[in-house]
Parts: C-alpha cells; structure tokens; sequence
C-alpha cells in the first residue's frame, strides 16, 4: 500500500552487512540502519508511537503544546510528526549539543530551550518542571512512557527476528533512555532468543558521543531494567569517532558517533565470538548532524 504520510515511512529499517570491517573468523556483523528513518533517527518510532497512544487514550488534547528532553534526535523527530499532526512542540536540551540539531528543530518550527552543559540531566529537570502544568502542556516523557520501548518491540525487535530469521547471537547499542535496548531485548526473549545484549556508553563523563548518557548513578530512566542487559560496556570519544570515520570510507555509510561507538563494541564481540555467530549493532542517527564537530576531519 502506498503510504499516506511520512508517519507511514517509520521504520521497517534495513539490516545491512558490514563488509570490509569484518575479517575471516570473526561473527557476521549487521548495522540495524536506524538512521534511514524519515527525520534522521531511531526516534521517529517512539515519539509516533507515544503519541499514538496518548491520542487514543484521550490524554493529549488539541491545544497541548507537546514538550520533552531530547539531546536532539527526539526533538528532531517531534518537531516533524507534531507539524504532520498539528501540534505545537517545544524541547528542552542542553546547550552543548551540536547546532545542526538546533537548526533543525527551528526549522520544523519547534521551539528549543537550552539548559546547561554542566550538568548532563539539566534538560530533563527542566523538562519534568515545565511538565507540572498539564493543562498547557502534554509531557512525552521518553524517558518513562512505556510507548518508547514498545515501540522497539513491535517494531525495531520484530523486524530483526524477521531480519536475522531468528539467528542473532548479540545485540549492541548505545543508551539514551534505554527505550531501544529494552524493547529489542525483551522481544527477542519472548521469541525464545538467548541473545547477549549488550550496552554501550560513553567512556568520558562529559562525553561528544551525544545521545547516551554516560551511568555515573545521577540519573536512571524509569524504563530501564538492568536484569535486560547481559554487558556494559565503555567506549570513548575517539575510538567512537574513528569507527564512524571508517564506516564511511569502507562501508560507504554516514552516521553519528552514536553509530561508531555500537559498531566498536560489536566489532570486539565479533572478534570473541568467532565465526557463524551473528552480532547487529544499532546504527541510530546519520553523520549530517555532526558537520560542525571533528567527526570528518578527526582531531
Ligand atoms: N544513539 C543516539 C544518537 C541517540 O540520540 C539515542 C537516544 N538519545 C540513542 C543512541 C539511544 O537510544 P535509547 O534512548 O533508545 O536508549
């Protein structure tokens, strides 16, 4: 059927082999192409299935504003659906994240709040003060509604059980709010999977990875279930970088930081696993929005 909106483009995402990253003797490994969603990022899937179900649960209204915290991939997907929808959008994000993600959110017409480097949750404060007046505002509330990891499992997990035939020995991915990770994890285990989840975060507390949150115990999203994931682990700024760097020049794909830090830790588990096992990594928003960083040229 042909679709009827871009909100019809969501997901269905392509699972793509790397080819020159991975040697003999090391487990196939799969890029989840996360970022090919319609505004950029895996995020275009929760914020329409939040407000899906907000809207047929009767708790958003037509005059809400919708707010959240995004690091900006969110704020980018919820500028383009409230627009699609007809809402009015504003988000709430820290002010060192990069300008490309501003440009594009004012340029979906969503008005950005900026709130201080210095402390990495500032945005989700400010988000959840804001959120107290229910009657202008309707609270998205990646970080707690149960729609963001729903929509991982309906979504994102059923199409890699499709994807993969049901033969995927370890999954990897970076954490923002986990949504992705918890979704993923408890699909593949409902289909009987016993596959190794693994969670990527940033080495560095002030980390350029934007989009995970690095665990110093400040901050644990309400949708987050340790139990789910089998491996943490770290990955820093520069080997994150690097790996994004050469996903473009050897595998022809531009993507986010966010991208190179899952590919490295899938890299290394292909390595331990060895061949015949499968390994996918989440690739979750596309290079573009970092022109202004060192991403290309390196540091
Ligand atoms: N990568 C990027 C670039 C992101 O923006 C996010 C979400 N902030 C993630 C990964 C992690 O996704 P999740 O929120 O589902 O854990």
């Amino acid at each position: 059927m042909s679709p009827t909106s871009v909100l019809d483009c969501i997901g269905n995402t392509p699972l793509l082999p790397v080819r020159r990253m991975v040697t003999p003797g090391m487990a196939a490994v799969y890029l989840k192409m996360e970022a090919w969603n319609p505004s950029g990022s895996l995020k275009d899937r929760i914020v329409k299935m939040i407000l899906e179900r907000a809207r047929a649960e009767g708790r958003l209204k037509p005059h809400h504003i919708i707010i959240d915290a995004s690091s900006g991939n969110t704020g980018i997907a919820l500028g383009m659906i409230a627009r699609v929808l007809g809402y009015r959008s504003r988000i709430f994000m820290p002010e060192t994240k990069t300008i490309e993600r501003r440009k594009i959110m004012q340029a979906w017409g969503t008005e950005v709040v900026l709130t201080s480097g210095a402390d990495q949750n500032s945005h989700i404060w400010a988000a959840e003060e804001a959120a107290r007046d229910t009657e202008t505002y309707f609270y998205l509330n990646q970080n707690g509604d149960p729609g963001n990891w729903l929509a991982h499992y309906h979504g994102t997990g059923s199409e890699l059980l499709a994807q993969t035939e049901g033969r995927l020995d370890c999954f990897v991915a970076g954490v923002g709010t986990g949504g992705m990770l918890m979704g993923v994890s408890r699909r593949l285990a409902d289909a009987g999977l016993a596959t190794r989840i693994v969670a990527v975060e940033p080495a560095e507390p002030h980390s350029r990875i934007e989009g995970l949150l690095h665990f110093d115990g400040s901050y644990t999203p309400p949708i987050w279930e340790s139990h789910r994931v089998h491996a943490h682990v770290q990955v820093s700024d520069e080997d994150a970088f690097a790996t994004a760097r050469r996903m473009m020049r050897e595998e022809g794909l531009f993507c986010g930081p966010s991208a190179g830090a899952a590919l490295f830790a899938a890299l290394e588990e292909a390595r331990r696993l060895g061949g015949g096992k499968v390994v996918v990594a989440a690739a979750c928003d596309r290079g573009e929005r970092y022109l202004s960083t060192r991403l290309i040229e390196g540091d």
